[in-house]
This record gives structure tokens, sequence and C-alpha cells, in this order.
């Protein structure tokens, strides 16, 4: 069984600041890097409880290269720092694995749930929208694994993400790190938290994952508002979009590669 595992930060058990997420600022961030560091390890440790013989990592927030190696099952592959590859956050991923988990992913860009929520860029985009649906990191990336076939069987994060995972995808587990109220959250223990993500991934993996796979619809409407008219006016100049008013540019295409590679290219 091969598993793959994408892992960002500003959803890891009681992440409430930039400063706890940004390389930096050392005397915060390290703390929440390790924290990150053994969430990651915890659904490591449930994938090989129930029986992974090779999962790869890839560390998605920020600059890449987050994650303490050492402190990982020797049966991982690490993928740190950004290749270009469109598929960004779920990098190297196709159907050769038998599922993707998401660990310490965020609420939306425009959303409440988490004082860092955002989509992609904080300082870019206000809000991304596929086929009228507001989209999350979680979302973008799920429909990656949607297109390989690859089931979504596990995410954690705040619980507002939670929240939007059970409307998009009702049978993948979810696991609640924080609760986001304004500038502040509410969280559990971080033990408590990693124990918790090692017996639901080991659980997710033992059932039924094919019922986590996402259909396709045979086409998609991208629509991204960004906080600039320039960067939208710019955004609307890669071939095929369309500059719907000065701040929101869309982009229509077939193939769900086009949109990976429209954000690739455009934020
Ligand atoms: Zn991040």
């Amino acid at each position: 069984m091969k598993i793959y595992i994408s892992a960002d930060m500003e959803g890891i058990t009681g992440v409430t600041h930039w400063n706890e997420v940004e390389h930096n600022k050392p005397s915060q961030y390290t703390q929440f890097q390790e924290r990150m560091t053994k969430e990651v390890l915890a659904a490591c440790n449930g994938a090989n409880d129930a029986g992974a013989t090779e999962i790869w990592v890839k560390d998605a927030h920020y600059s890449g290269r987050n994650i303490l190696s050492e402190y990982l099952p020797k049966n991982v592959k690490l993928i740190r720092g950004w290749s270009g590859h469109p598929y960004s956050m779920v990098q190297e991923l196709d159907s050769s694995f038998d599922a993707l988990m998401m660990v310490g992913y965020h609420s939306m860009a425009g959303q409440g749930g988490n004082p860092l929520a955002h989509t992609m860029s904080s300082s870019k985009l206000d809000s991304v929208y596929i086929n009228d649906q507001q989209t999350s990191e979680f979302f973008l990336h799920g429909n990656v694994a949607g297109k390989h076939g690859v089931p979504l069987v596990f995410v954690s994060g705040d619980a507002g993400l939670c929240e939007e995972v059970k409307e998009v995808s009702p049978n993948t587990t979810t696991h609640a790190t924080m609760v986001g109220v304004g500038d502040s959250t509410i969280s559990i223990q971080p033990e408590e938290s990693r124990n918790m993500i090692q017996k639901k991934v080991a659980d997710t993996l033992k059932g039924d994952t094919k019922s986590c796979i996402w259909k396709h619809p045979g086409s998609f409407v991208l629509r991204i508002r960004y906080i600039k008219q320039q960067s939208a006016y710019r955004a609307s100049q890669y071939n095929g979009a369309t500059l719907i008013d000065a701040k929101t540019v869309q982009f229509d295409t077939d193939n769900y590669d086009e949109i990976m590679r429209f954000m690739l290219f455009t934020v």
C-alpha cells in the first residue's frame, strides 16, 4: 500500500500566528516546526499500522523545508522545496498511490475558521471558485487526486476546514485540531491530537477507501478574485483567460491539469 501525505502548517494543532509558521522567526517557529513534524509522524504511524509499505510526504508549507526528516519512519520519502510542477502541494501524485491524506490544512481565503485562513497566497488572492464552489487548498489539490482516481481518505486541520471537507467529500475522515475564533484559536492538546490522528488514519485505511474517490465533472470554470486589480489584469493575459471585472479573472477548461497550470503562472 503506497500512501501520499501532503502536509501544511497553518492547521497544525494550536497554530495561531504567522510568526509561528515562518522560519525566519525561529523563537516562535521552532516549536511548531517540531509539532508539524510529529503530526506528520502520527499520520505515518497510522498508515504503517494499517500496512503501508511506502509513504511519500510532501512538505507543502512556505519554503517546503519544515519537516524534520530524522523523526519519520524508514519507509518514508520526503519531498522538500518546490519543483515548479503545477501539482504544487501534491507534486508527484499519480495513480500509483492508494490514498492521499492531508495534514495541517486550513480554512480558505475569505472565510473565518482560522486566523491564518487563505488560499495559496494570502497577499495575492481574495477568493477562488471552481464551478461556483468556493475553493480552498484542500479542494484545489483534492481534485488532482480525483483526476487520478486516488481516494482522499483523511484530512486534519481547523474545524472550519473539517466542515468544508464533510460537505465536499462526506466519506473522508476528518480530524479537527482546533476552532478558530476571530484572531484566536481554541485547540486540543497536542499529544492527544497526535494519538487521534494515528488511530483515525489506521482505521480509515483499513476501511472502504474507494468511497473517497472524487468524480470529476466534464468541464471546469475557474474564477479568481485577486486582491489587486493589477494582478487580475496581468493574469487575464494568460491564454484563454478573460477579465470579468477589474479584480476577477475567469478561465474555462475541460482538463483539470490546466486549472493547476493557470494557478502556477498567475498566482
Ligand atoms: Zn502553509
